[in-house]
């Protein structure tokens, strides 16, 4: 009799949320672990699925299970603890499991289980050694390659034939005498085969750098579940640390996972990990082949790539030991998924370090105030580096006020008289410029362009959307329509100029070449880099000198590192400002202070312009002075008052299709059953209609819940989307902890 679990719950690929239970066979009883892919009866055909448990009982009679058929691959492809933060996503964001599987197993090591590349390789017989020892000095070309073999063991003939520099006769002849033998071996593909990189040493940590390694190294030892925020101004050093924390954790024959935001944009961030500890760094990203994915996931299921650095996805890397995550820049939004899962790779990872039992360590410049009430909760443990690395200090920030602008030249211009004069001096200097425009900007909220006024919802605190169909303003939080009016609503202004504050980098880029016709100006946006090697060559002509002006949307503001540029300007704060957000403010100030991180790296100091309508806001003032303190507590207490998180979960479900009236009647109805949620400590405003209300020829509307507890407001919510009849051709989907209300 085999001892072992006699059920297992399989969760099969289909859309199904659901798991079915199957009968262990009496010959895989004492084997079948858990992960383990397997091959199960399902309905009249076969499937493949993943072991998710091994229940007790299961709600059927055993003699009505069937058997799986039998085991596929070896081995188990999702840990425990994988298993458990699979769960806990498709709880938590109220998502399919199979959806979350989908995610965490990337789709070519799901659906392969054997797709290693074969190759050919070669290793020397009896005979061939007793060739090579006898002195002889004939057929040099096969001598060297037997005492190749000879040094190196068992070789792949790729390897042999380019290392020994010979041709395949070379091989054939010496197999034909029975000196080598052929064999099969596994080729990796390598996503770095022709990018070497040079290795690198430790620094001497500065002692603010000592003093966040000793903490993260202390949470690594503890082996518990702490969450340490790394809040260290940009060039504080804030990467050697992550560097010399994840050498602590090796060491301790642990591993490490580093997320990074975008991995395509900051290949730097990747060089500098793989400088440091070459190939026991194994990257997962969205731009890997196949084949790469497959291998680099299989190197690092192995145990032989330590050290995972990749997006979002990379957290659910099968890591064994995993001792420490960073994620580098947590406050980015990028690492929220926009599609099902989606899930906040920042929040997960503390979630996989509380249910792995490993350090977690959020880094940024400007932290999120989610993290930062956590801090001041007394939930992570914060510790800061308020010094760049070289002493120099951070770059002047100078706000130009586009009223008084407008009022000196006599009309509004898209570069103030100020920021032209320090263009000038650049040129003159040889060098270099970048100017931002926030590309998120919606250019349907309206400005003053005289006071900087942007008409709010009364309720929410939102900027108000402006909607052409039925020429009025719209709050798309509350649902709330306001008249469009024909002044500056401001009643100390009253100014008739009210317009849209939309600006493009296409037209920042026309007035540029009108004013400096000689510069060498390049505009940098998703419209232009379409390919992806484009963004590459842009970055090395600016680097290398050859551009003088670069103009661009945050794409540009990222981790780059230029020392000719001296001048960073922000065309228009407004645009960020103005967002339909409540969170506009605070990335308002991230991108400010990530924008002055460019500027002034080299020996010069930098200089940062910020052109606005709004001088006096506390964001823009905050980020000038580089008081994150001050910004924190001044949002906070925004936030605080309107119940926003961090204080409160925020839900946004969308409902979407192309017919208009079935959309809203559908969203109507969602609301009518959601309605009881109400006196349950939960707020739910609209519906409204989307921000963005026409996409892709669908109409969408959308309704906003906030509550103390996310879980007040899916509990309900499933049970609604659950139970509702939807009419063909209708999408419902739920955003838990939306990061971008537009
Ligand atoms: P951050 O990640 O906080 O922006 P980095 O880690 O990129 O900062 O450090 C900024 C620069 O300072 C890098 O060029 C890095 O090599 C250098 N640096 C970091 N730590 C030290 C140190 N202890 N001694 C000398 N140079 C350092
Ligand atoms: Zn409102």
């Amino acid at each position: 009799m085999t001892s072992g679990p006699v059920i297992a719950r399989v969760i099969v690929e289909l859309a199904l949320d659901r798991e079915f239970d199957y009968l262990v066979p009496p010959e895989l009883r004492g084997t079948i672990v858990l992960g383990a892919r397997v091959e199960v009866p399902f309905g009249n055909t076969w499937k493949y699925g993943f072991v998710m448990a091994f229940p007790a009982k299961s709600e059927l009679p055993e003699e009505r299970l069937k058997p799986i058929r039998r085991v596929v691959g070896s081995g188990s492809y999702l840990a425990d603890d994988v298993i458990q933060l699979a769960r806990f996503i498709a709880d938590y964001y109220a998502c399919a499991f199979e959806t979350v599987i989908r995610t965490v197993l990337p789709a070519p090591v799901r659906r392969n289980n054997d797709k290693f590349l074969k190759q050919k390789t070669l290793a020397m017989t009896a005979a061939g050694e007793a060739f090579l020892a006898d002195a002889g000095t004939g057929a040099p070309k096969q001598r060297a390659v037997l005492a190749l073999l000879k040094e190196q063991g068992a070789m792949a003939q790729r390897d042999v034939v380019r290392a020994a520099g010979v041709t395949p006769a070379v091989i054939k002849a010496l197999e034909d005498k029975g000196y080598v033998a052929p064999g099969e071996g596994t080729h990796r593909r390598d996503p770095f085969k022709d990018h070497e990189v040079l290795r690198t040493e430790p620094l001497v940590l500065m002692p603010q750098q000592a003093e966040a390694l000793a903490a993260c190294a202390g949470a690594i030892d503890a082996g518990g579940s702490a969450v340490l925020v790394l809040n260290g101004v940009t060039g504080s050093g804030k990467t050697e640390v992550y560097l010399q924390a994840i050498a602590h954790a090796v060491a301790a024959g642990k591993g490490a996972i580093v997320l990074v935001p975008e991995i395509a944009l900051t290949p730097q961030t990747v060089d500098r990990f793989r400088g440091r500890f070459g190939d026991v760094v194994a990257v997962l990203h969205s731009d890997l082949s196949d084949g790469e994915r497959h291998d680099e996931w299989h190197r690092i299921h192995r145990g032989e790539a330590r050290i995972v650095v990749g997006a979002r996805s990379a957290l659910f890397a099968p890591v064994p030991r995993l001792g420490l995550i960073v994620v580098d820049e947590e406050h980015e939004t990028t690492y929220k998924q926009d599609e099902a899962p989606r899930y906040h790779a920042r929040d997960m990872a503390v979630v996989r370090g509380r249910i792995t039992g490993c350090a977690v360590v959020l880094g940024s410049a400007t932290p999120s105030l989610e993290s930062v009430l956590n801090v001041r909760k007394g939930k992570y443990r914060e510790v800061r580096m308020p010094h760049r690395i070289d002493h120099r200090t951070m770059p002047h920030m100078r706000i130009v006020d586009l009223r008084l602008d407008a009022e000196k030249q006599g009309k509004p211009n898209a570069l103030s008289a100020e920021l032209v004069e320090a263009i000038r001096v650049r040129l003159d200097r040889a060098e270099q410029t970048m100017l931002f425009l926030n590309r998120r900007g919606f250019s349907s909220s309206m400005i003053c362009q005289k006071c900087g006024e942007a008409p709010k919802c009364e309720h929410c605190s939102v900027t108000l959307t402006y909607h052409k169909v039925t020429h009025k303003l719209l709050c798309h939080f509350c649902g709330t329509e306001y008249k469009v009016p024909d002044r500056c609503p401001n009643t100390a202004c009253g100014d008739p100029g009210f317009k849209f504050a939309g600006l493009g980098t296409q037209r920042i880029e026309e007035v540029v070449r009108r004013i400096f016709p000689k510069a060498r100006v390049h505009r940098m946006d998703s419209d232009t880099m379409t390919r992806r090697d484009a963004y590459r060559t842009v970055l090395g002509d600016f680097k290398s000198g050859k551009i003088d002006i670069l103009i661009g949307t945050q794409m540009i503001a990222k981790g780059l590192d230029f020392p000719n540029v001296t001048l960073v300007g922000v065309v228009l704060a407004d645009m960020s400002l103005q967002v339909p957000d409540f969170r506009s403010a605070e990335r308002t100030f991230q991108l400010l202070t990530q924008v002055a991180g460019r500027a002034g790296r080299g020996d010069i100091n930098g200089e940062v312009i910020v052109q606005t309508f709004s001088p006096h806001h506390w964001s823009i003032q905050a980020a000038r002075r580089m008081d994150f303190e001050a910004f924190a507590d001044q949002e906070l207490a925004f936030r605080e008052e309107l119940d926003y998180p961090p204080y409160s979960h925020m839900a946004c479900l969308t409902v979407r299709g192309e017919d208009a009236a079935l959309v809203e009647k559908t969203i109507g109805e969602v609301a009518a059953r959601m309605e009881p949620v109400k006196g349950a400590g939960v707020v739910m405003t609209g519906p409204a209609p989307s921000p963005l209300a026409r996409l892709k020829g669908e109409y969408r509307f959308q309704l906003l819940f906030r509550a103390r507890q996310s879980a007040s407001i899916t509990r309900p919510l499933r049970t609604v989307l659950r139970e509702g009849k939807w009419p063909k051709g209708i999408h419902l989907s739920i955003d838990i902890d939306a990061v971008d209300m537009i």
